[in-house]
């Protein structure tokens, strides 16, 4: 009685041996240092990570749209986000990398993030890769790989198959056409005292 007594009394040590229980606290010392180590890993550049995954999880839950979040970041702190908004606002250009930047330029007033990183839940469609490109951006950083979005559906293996052939092997029918007309803007491009390179 004694022995259940104390076993009852010393609250997780009950019954066992003194090796057992410094088994125990030993392993329970490793399970606070790993604690310790993923919260010493949950660096600046993991949260902005995380924020995009929520962003992504949250535009799903709350019926928003497609499950993607993206987070422009400047020097250490989150400029601009951006969600997938491409059914909510009937624009299928309006993914959330894109609508990062969009807001990101916003925000920064200017139409060069050349010193942002993105952090993307899933890796950039062409498109979105390319808007990267365009805003200059100085790295990328992406959860989901585009084969992941591919098997719940969004597979844009096919533009990026595209991409690589010329403009007549192209799915979509593609000529050029006027392009002596065309090079009129071309040329008031050149001349013109207002032109701001971007
Ligand atoms: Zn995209």
């Amino acid at each position: 009685m004694e022995d259940d007594l104390t076993g009852k009394l010393t609250v997780g040590h009950g019954g066992q041996s003194y090796q057992d229980s410094h088994a125990e606290s030993g392993q329970k010392e490793r399970q606070n240092q790993m604690v310790q180590e993923k919260a010493q890993q949950m660096t600046p550049e993991t949260q902005f990570m995380a924020t995009a995954i929520s962003l992504a999880t949250e535009n799903v839950v709350s019926g928003r749209g497609g499950p993607f979040g993206a987070v422009v970041v400047r020097g250490g702190e989150v400029v601009a986000t951006g969600i997938n908004q491409v059914t909510t606002s009937n624009d299928p250009t309006a993914h959330a990398e894109v609508v990062a930047i969009r807001n990101a330029c916003k925000v920064l007033g200017s139409f060069k993030l050349d010193d942002c990183v993105v952090y993307t839940s899933c890796e950039p469609c062409p498109m979105c890769l390319a808007a990267i490109y365009w805003a200059r951006c100085k790295a990328v950083f992406y959860g989901n790989s585009a084969a992941d979005a591919a098997k719940i559906g969004f597979d844009d293996q096919l533009f990026y198959e595209e991409l690589k052939r010329s403009n007549a092997d192209r799915e979509l029918p593609m000529m050029q056409w006027m392009s002596q007309e065309a090079w009129e803007s071309f040329s008031a491009w050149e001349k013109s005292p207002m032109r701001i390179e971007y």
